[in-house]
């Protein structure tokens, strides 16, 4: 059992078993909530019942709910391409309890999942609890018997805010949670969490279990919650990367289809210097059909605006391969062929997704060329310390339609950065001198609006690039 549909089942299977009632994935545009861009994790179309807003009539639940980390708080977009974990599009399991059972029974469940269900060895796993939560610590020991050195606690950070205690928002459920690790191996960089080398590819966090056990109010005091509740998540990739023998989410064979493909309509090699352009590519994929599928639109505001950016990072990424004509509409058949069995609404939308993907490609090659070549220009009249200059990242903006990420990334490749507050104050600029011009013709009356918004949440925010406020992390 090592494909993502036998995982699937089986996850869902066992939490069905424990009385949990399987629940379809939410689309990725979160119904009735503005603060949030798409869904990141299992509890988004939970969240009234863990405060209590809503009840339904089971109080136990398991899904397997489709996730996007691509803008706001939860951002995986600057990782693609650079860890083996992360995605900009991937599945996350979960099992919650609404006011039902907590801690005690949470964890055995978990453990059983892992150690029986999934059979991933025991002596390969270790443990992260809250530092003050002894509670969990002890049922840990008790129930998986592993050493204390594989429990480690996990304080707050220097900043605030702890990777073990969770908050939904400013107030709110919170509690502490538990994350489980898989060790693969001392072949690879990196170190167990809470040491200096956490961030490696050696240690991989598979699971997060949330214990919400407090609400946090406004004045900052806390109340211990009377309907405890859990909220669980575990990525499907990272399993099957693990139960096919790799720490690389990109070298499970779902992902390696999608990767292949790529180096076969660009005949080029899978494994060879444009490596890093596939796995992007095959990521951005995901995302980008998801997300059409799930009704998003690409434009220049909000969700559309970071779905664009999604697309046109894939798109320069293409291009660096050498790709001569759009190339992200004709991968669509494969991913449809790996997962439209699961995911039937791709299959829908399929024609849709190739049209608007083959659209876009073929607007943008038209001035990404000429961007790149621009960029070039910047970069040789400057000293290689030196930031690129916010007015020349907002020129390729404004003038080629380069996101600022896709700049951002295009320099990270050569390890230097854009100035982003002059970014912000030429795009400023622009729109004051765009407003006193309008100002004039007595015309103006719907785009104030668009100007109050913009103005209200700062050019970056207003085009996507941070616009959660609710945390919606597991
Ligand atoms: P990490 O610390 O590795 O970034 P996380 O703590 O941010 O992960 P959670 O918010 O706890 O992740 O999400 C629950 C689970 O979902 C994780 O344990 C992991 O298995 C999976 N997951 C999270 N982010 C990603 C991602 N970008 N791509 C693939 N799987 C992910
Ligand atoms: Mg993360
Ligand atoms: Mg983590
Ligand atoms: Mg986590």
């Amino acid at each position: 059992m090592t494909g993502l549909a036998d995982i699937r089942s089986t996850f869902l299977n066992y939490f069905n078993k424990q009385g949990h009632e399987i629940v379809p994935s939410s689309p990725l545009v979160p119904r009735n909530d503005p603060t949030l861009m798409f869904a990141n994790s299992g509890m988004v179309q939970f969240k009234n019942l863990f405060t209590g807003v809503e009840t339904r009539d089971y109080k136990r639940a398991t899904t397997a709910q489709k996730c996007v980390r691509a803008g706001g708080k939860h951002n995986d977009l600057d990782n693609v391409g650079y860890t083996a974990r992360h995605h900009t599009f991937f599945e996350m399991l979960g099992n919650f309890s609404f006011g039902d059972y907590f801690k005690s029974d949470a964890i055995p469940f978990a453990w059983e999942m892992v150690t029986k269900e999934l059979a991933i060895p025991k002596d390969k796993l270790l443990v992260t609890v809250y530092e003050t939560d002894d509670e969990a610590a002890e049922i840990w020991k008790k129930v998986a018997g592993i050493s204390d050195d594989r429990i480690i606690r996990i304080g707050d950070k220097p900043g605030g805010g702890s990777d073990n205690f969770w908050q939904m928002g400013p107030t709110g459920p919170c509690g502490p949670c538990t994350e489980i690790f898989y060790d693969h191996g001392d072949k690879f960089w990196g170190g167990p969490p809470g040491s200096p080398e956490e961030d490696g590819d050696r240690f991989i966090e598979i699971w997060n279990l949330v214990f919400m056990q407090y609400e946090q109010f406004e004045d900052g005091s806390r109340r211990e919650l009377t309907a405890q509740s859990i909220d669980t998540g575990m990525g499907i990739e990272r399993v099957a990367a693990l139960l096919q023998g790799t720490n690389d989410n990109y070298a499970t064979d779902l992902m390696r289809a999608l990767i292949e493909d790529s180096a076969h309509k660009t005949s080029t090699d899978p494994d060879g210097p444009g490596k890093t352009h596939h796995r992007v590519i095959a990521d951005h994929l995901r995302s980008t059909s998801f997300l059409i599928a799930d009704g998003v639109m690409p434009s220049n505001d909000g969700r559309g605006y970071v779905l664009r950016r999604i697309m046109r990072r894939a798109m320069r990424h293409a291009h660096l391969l050498g790709s001569q004509d759009p190339l992200m509409h004709r991968l669509v058949p494969e991913l449809v062929r790996q997962m439209g069995e699961a995911y039937p609404e791709l299959r829908q939308a399929q024609a849709l997704i190739e049209e608007t993907l083959k659209l876009e490609e073929t607007r943008f090659r038209q001035t990404l060329d000429r961007g790149l070549k621009l960029l070039d220009e910047e970069l040789s009249g400057l000293s290689d310390d030196q930031a690129l200059p916010g007015a020349a990242a907002f020129k390729l903006y404004d003038t080629y339609g380069f996101p600022l990420d896709l700049t951002q990334d295009a320099l990270r490749e050569k390890g230097r950065t854009v100035d982003t507050d002059g970014f912000d104050n030429a795009m400023a600029e622009q729109k004051a001198k765009a407003r006193a011009a309008w100002a004039g013709t007595g015309e103006s009356a719907d785009l104030t609006i668009w100007f109050d918004v913009a103005d209200q949440h700062g050019a970056t925010d207003f085009l996507g690039y941070d616009t959660e406020t609710a945390e919606g992390q597991i």
